[in-house]
């Protein structure tokens, strides 16, 4: 453990096709906002401040309405998501008319460069991903990592009193005596298929979404892109991470079948890390505290 560890209690819901949300208590943040946000978090939800979407598909957004006429006030929270989806701007619309006694927070699109400082030392990197198929370069699916940023004093200048490093900082600028440093926390992919290891990589937490099992369950669902099981956890095992966590399991499949998928895949690619899933059809409370599946 280093410094910069950050213990995150992490809940949520994630079924492919009916919803996925995950809320991250100390980081006051939500990814994706599909149906039963308010009745599993209830009073918890008023702590959200970020709400970042991924894309548009009606299971990730749904439960936007009764969050927003609860918790919005004087232009909280605010909700990001992918500047190229007519979806979001149509519902905020349609929010303002519904519940006009409620402002309905401040929305801001996001493009695949995006960065936004949600607290101190905590930014969320924006980039597109696979999932749907664009054209020209559209911004409609988005993929997150949560960075930890912080400025150190250089070994150099460890001895020195405040004083003294003041001076020097004001003679010479702030980053001749300290340098930054980055960890990623949290990543959050959304929905799509593997394909971005490297920004993955040197992450605490990877939450992957893992809608199939079987390869021959992908060719019907051919419109939108996901992952297979398989895939995911043979990336996970080629970069370094520290838990993963898989979710978005079709409902085809049985709580036994997911768990012995990811035990004999875990052992087939030797992956060490612990491994936690959620299952379709079950919230999550504090996922991180549950046994990993591989242990
Ligand atoms: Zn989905």
């Amino acid at each position: 453990m280093n410094d910069q560890q950050m213990d995150l209690k992490i809940s949520g819901y994630s079924t492919a096709l009916f919803s996925t949300w995950f809320f991250i208590e100390e980081l006051s943040l939500l990814f994706d906002a599909g149906d039963g946000i308010m009745a599993n978090l209830l009073q918890k939800s008023r702590k959200i401040k970020h709400v970042f979407i991924s894309h548009a598909d009606r299971d990730h957004i749904t439960g936007l309405l009764q969050f927003n006429q609860l918790n919005a006030n004087e232009g909280r929270p605010n909700y990001y998501y992918p500047k190229d989806s007519g979806s979001f701007l149509a519902l905020k619309n349609f929010m303002d008319k519904f519940d006009p006694h409620v402002s309905s927070g401040t929305w801001i699109p996001l493009n695949g460069h995006s960065e936004i400082e949600i607290k101190n030392q905590i930014f969320v990197e924006a980039f597109i991903n696979d999932h749907i198929k664009v054209q020209d370069k559209q911004c409609k699916s988005l993929s997150y990592v949560v960075h930890h940023r912080k400025s150190k004093l250089k070994e150099a200048f460890k001895d020195l009193s405040n004083d003294e490093i003041k001076k020097i900082a004001l003679d010479k600028g702030k980053s001749f005596i300290s340098e930054e440093h980055s960890k990623k926390i949290l990543a959050y992919s959304g929905d799509c298929p593997i394909g971005n290891q490297e920004k993955w990589d040197g992450t605490q937490i990877l939450i992957h979404e893992a809608t199939f099992l079987n390869m021959d369950n992908i060719v019907e669902n051919n419109a939108h892109k996901h992952s297979l099981l398989e895939d995911v956890i043979k990336m996970a095992a080629e970069i370094k991470i520290e838990t993963l966590v898989l979710s978005h399991f079709s409902v085809r499949y049985k709580k036994e079948e997911i768990d012995a998928a990811i035990r004999k895949y875990c052992k087939a690619y030797k992956l060490k890390i612990p491994v936690h899933r959620i299952l379709p059809g079950q919230f999550a409370k504090n996922i991180l505290t549950a046994s990993p599946i591989n242990a």
